[in-house]
């Protein structure tokens, strides 16, 4: 099976580092034209240095910033909604700021650069593919991840009210649920051993997923060959949510 993306645009949010990035170069080799989209403007020209792409950088937390940034990407054929952040604070002690600036990079941010992306493309006509980049924390509770958790779950339910309206136009939406992987965001929530050993003993496979096993997983989802496969939540677990 050859995954080929050639003459589409593909627009990927938190594409500097991590997860993103790693899509990014993944969907480039695979022919697209990649727009890649990012809070760190360094990060950017690294990018730019490694492979052909658009970039533009912008701050996803800020509504206004969001929407412009979409329109400013112009026609996309494929989007990936990955930017996401995680602030780990007990229960307890979860403060408003934290909750809300989470919900406002990994949920609303998703939500109002779809908005714009799927009226593109429903404009063209010629539907389009969607991937929301959740967690296994939409499906689960894990200590000291309130926000992410309560976040990621309402990713997962956007994603069925994007497929639900976008599908009627031809717009494939689905998410990838990965778990712990070998990131920044990763290695900040789960670097510590006495984490990271309890977290490993729940994963059949014992090892924590890495950055190509996801875009691997994406550009699947995004590709003609998942053409029948929508509204689905992936997961890219080694088993975690089976058990
Ligand atoms: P990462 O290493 O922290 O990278 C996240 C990228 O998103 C960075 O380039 C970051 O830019 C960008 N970003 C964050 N906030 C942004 C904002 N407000 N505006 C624009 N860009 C922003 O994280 P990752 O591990 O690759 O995670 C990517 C996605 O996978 C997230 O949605 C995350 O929830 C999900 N995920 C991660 C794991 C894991 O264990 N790593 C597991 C399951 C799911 P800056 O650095 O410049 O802010």
């Amino acid at each position: 099976m050859d995954i080929r993306f050639d003459g589409k645009r593909a627009l990927v949010t938190g594409a500097g580092k991590g997860i993103g990035r790693e899509i990014a170069g993944l969907l480039a080799r695979c022919g697209a034209r990649v727009i890649a989209l990012s809070r760190t403007q360094a990060d950017l020209d690294s990018l730019r240095a490694e492979i052909n792409c658009e970039t533009i950088a912008a701050d996803l937390a800020d509504a206004s910033a969001a929407r412009e940034a979409a329109v400013r990407a112009g026609r996309v054929d494929l989007l990936v909604n990955n930017a996401g952040i995680s602030i780990p604070q007990p229960f307890l002690d979860t403060t408003v700021e934290a909750f809300d600036r989470t919900m406002a990079v990994n949920v609303r941010a998703a939500f109002l650069v779809t908005q714009v992306v799927a009226r593109g493309m429903i404009e063209r006509g010629k539907g389009g593919a969607i991937v929301n980049v959740s967690s296994q924390a939409s499906m689960v509770a894990l200590a000291d991840h309130t926000a992410y958790c309560a976040s990621k779950g309402a990713l997962d339910q956007l994603t069925r009210m994007m497929a639900l309206e976008l599908g009627p136009h031809q717009i494939r939406v689905n998410a990838v649920n990965p778990t712990v992987t070998l990131t920044p965001m990763g290695e900040m929530a789960w670097g510590d051993p006495a984490k990271s050993g309890p977290m490993l003993a729940k994963i059949p496979l014992r090892r924590f997923a890495k950055p190509k096993d996801v875009a691997h997983a994406v550009a699947y989802l995004l590709s003609d060959q998942a053409d029948m496969i929508h509204g689905a939540m992936l997961p890219i677990d080694g088993g975690f949510l089976a058990t």
